[in-house]
C-alpha cells in the first residue's frame, strides 16, 4: 500500500491503478479505524479492483467547541489495518492539499443538511460537503463507501452528488455494532467504563421504540420512552430522537413512508448518535 500525502503524487498513483483496468473504490474517514470502517474497505474489495482509503481530520467539520484537537489519531495503526486489508493507496493528505492558503470555497446542501445534527452543529454538514467533495474530485473514484452510522452524512452526500453530477456510485453500508448493539465508533473510546456501560441502552432503547411505533402505537410515545429510558439510564442529555422520512429526513408524525429513527444523545462529555429503520405501514 502506498502512503500518499500530495494531491500531484496521488494524481499519478490513481492514473496507473486505472491503466490497470476496473474500477477504483474511495473510502473516506478521519481515522481511528475500528470495524466499521473495516467493514466499508472490505465491501470496498468487494465492488471495485482498486481501493483507496482516505484519512483526513477534516478542521471545518468541527464547531469552535468540538473535539478537534482530541480527536484520536493513530494513523501508523490504521495504516497497517488497510494494508492489510488490501487497500491500494491511503490518502492521508496534508491540511495545505485540501485547504490551500485562499481557500474560500463551500458546498452547502440545503434541507437536508438542516434538521437533527446540523440544528445541534452548525455549520457542520457544510464542512463534510466541502471535503467530501474535495476527496471525489481529488480521487475521482467510480464509487465511494459511507456508513450508515452517520444516516444524515450518508443524505448530504447523495444530494450533494446528484446535484453536482459527481457521476459516482454512493453506496450506504449498514453499521456495525458491538456485541451488546452500540454502534462502533471512534468516539466512543471517550468514554468511561461506566458510561460505555449505559451506552448500551442507546441502542437497546431505540429497539423498543420502534417496536412500540411497528405495533402502530403513537410516535411520540416512542420518542419520549427513548428520552426517558436514556436520561434514567445516564444519559446526560438528549439531542434529539426523531422518526424521519428516510430519504429527505423530514419529521414524520406517523410511519407511512420508509422511515428512520434517529437518536443523538450526550453521555458525559461525549456525543453519540445512531438510526434504524422502521417498517412503514
Ligand atoms: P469517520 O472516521 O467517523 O468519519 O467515519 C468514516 C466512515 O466510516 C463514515 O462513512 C462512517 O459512516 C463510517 N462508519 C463509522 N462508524 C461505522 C460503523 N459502526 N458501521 C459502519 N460504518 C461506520
Amino acid at each position: 500500500m502506498q502512503i500518499i500525502r500530495r494531491v500531484d503524487r496521488l494524481r499519478s498513483a490513481v492514473s496507473l491503478l486505472r491503466r490497470q483496468g476496473g474500477q477504483v473504490a474511495l473510502v473516506p474517514t478521519m481515522g481511528a479505524l475500528h470495524a466499521g470502517h473495516m467493514q466499508l474497505v472490505k465491501e470496498a474489495r468487494q465492488r471495485a479492483d482498486h481501493v483507496v482509503a482516505s484519512i483526513f481530520v477534516n478542521p471545518k467539520q468541527f464547531g469552535a467547541n468540538e473535539d478537534l484537537d482530541a480527536y484520536p489519531r493513530m494513523e501508523e495503526s490504521d495504516a497497517a489495518m488497510l494494508s492489510e486489508a488490501g487497500v491500494a493507496i491511503l490518502w492521508a493528505p496534508d491540511v495545505d492539499q485540501v485547504y490551500p492558503p485562499g481557500f474560500a470555497t463551500s458546498v452547502s446542501v440545503a434541507g437536508v443538511s438542516d434538521g437533527l445534527c446540523g440544528a445541534a452543529r452548525p455549520g457542520h454538514f457544510d464542512g463534510v460537503a466541502t471535503v467530501v467533495a474535495k476527496l471525489f474530485n481529488q480521487v475521482q473514484p467510480d464509487m465511494a463507501l459511507f456508513g450508515e452510522k452517520d444516516y444524515q452524512q450518508l443524505a448530504v452526500i447523495r444530494a450533494m452528488a446528484r446535484d453536482l453530477n459527481f457521476g459516482l456510485d454512493i453506496i450506504g453500508v449498514p453499521t456495525v455494532r458491538d456485541a451488546d448493539g452500540l454502534a462502533l465508533s471512534s468516539r466512543n473510546a471517550y468514554l468511561t467504563p461506566d458510561e460505555r456501560a449505559a451506552a448500551a441502552m442507546l441502542p437497546r432503547a431505540m429497539q423498543a421504540g420502534i417496536a412500540v411505533i411497528e405495533a402502530g402505537g403513537a410516535v411520540e410515545d416512542a420518542t419520549g420512552g427513548i428520552e426517558q429510558a436514556l436520561l434514567a439510564a445516564g444519559f446526560t442529555s438528549v439531542d434529539y430522537v426523531t422518526l424521519a422520512d428516510a430519504v429527505t429526513l423530514e419529521p414524520l408524525e406517523k410511519a407511512d413512508r420508509p422511515a428512520r429513527l434517529l437518536v443523538a444523545a450526550r453521555i458525559g462529555k461525549t456525543r453519540l448518535i445512531d438510526n434504524m429503520a422502521v417498517a412503514s405501514h
